[in-house]
């Protein structure tokens, strides 16, 4: 069996899709996968840790980071910059293991166009009204950030056909098998003996 590089896996979809949580799943299964962590300017939530859920920046330190060409890609997404430290992913999949990204729409969009060997998983949430329900529910937002959030996500929702895989998130262990099924089908593309 020859396969020389990992493959780079992103996971992308509106914000109260649960890609988080369906990431979170799958990392629990998924032994063979090594998660990029990303660099945001937000603050941390509840319970967020430094260097496991993000690595929190200030908007100077991010600013640097883009101009010393440090992310693969990054966005701004409701008033705060999200990005990917390029070093980690060219490193891991240059060792043969596989990257998992779970990003918002104009970062995979920017990943595709560098990276388009890349696959590409849109998770959607069964309905637009149960995005809303579950973005309230988080608790976590002001009134006007979950309208601003929900604006998001409807523009999100129209890139859907620019990805590989569209996985809908009604359970989320249901979710993690189909992304499992999609990571092993896209091994055994690329196998040759
Ligand atoms: P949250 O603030 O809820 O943790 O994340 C907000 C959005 O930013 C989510 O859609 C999440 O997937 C996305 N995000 C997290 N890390 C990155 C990143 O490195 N780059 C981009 N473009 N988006 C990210």
């Amino acid at each position: 069996m020859i396969e020389e590089k990992g493959i780079l896996f992103v996971l992308s979809g509106p914000s109260g899709v649960g890609k988080g949580t369906v990431r979170k799943a799958l990392f629990e299964k998924a032994t063979n996968l090594q998660y990029s962590i990303s660099v945001t300017t937000r603050n941390p939530r509840e319970g967020e840790k430094d260097g496991v859920d993000y690595f929190f920046k200030t908007k100077e330190e991010f600013q640097n980071m883009i101009e010393q060409n440090q992310l693969l890609e990054w966005a701004e997404y409701v008033g705060n910059y999200y990005g990917t430290p390029k070093e980690y992913v060219q490193e891991t999949l240059d060792k043969g293991k596989d990257v998992f990204l779970e990003i918002e729409v104009q970062g995979a969009m920017k990943v595709k166009k560098n990276f388009p060997e890349g696959v590409f998983i849109f998770l959607i949430p069964p309905s637009l009204e149960e995005l809303k329900n579950r973005i309230i529910n988080r608790g976590t937002e002001t009134e006007e950030l979950v309208t601003n959030r929900l604006l998001a996500a409807r523009e999100e929702i129209e890139m859907m056909d620019a990805y590989d895989y569209v996985v809908v998130n009604d359970e989320v262990e249901k979710a993690v098998e189909k992304i499992l099924s999609i990571v092993q089908s896209e091994h055994c593309k690329r196998e040759r003996v």
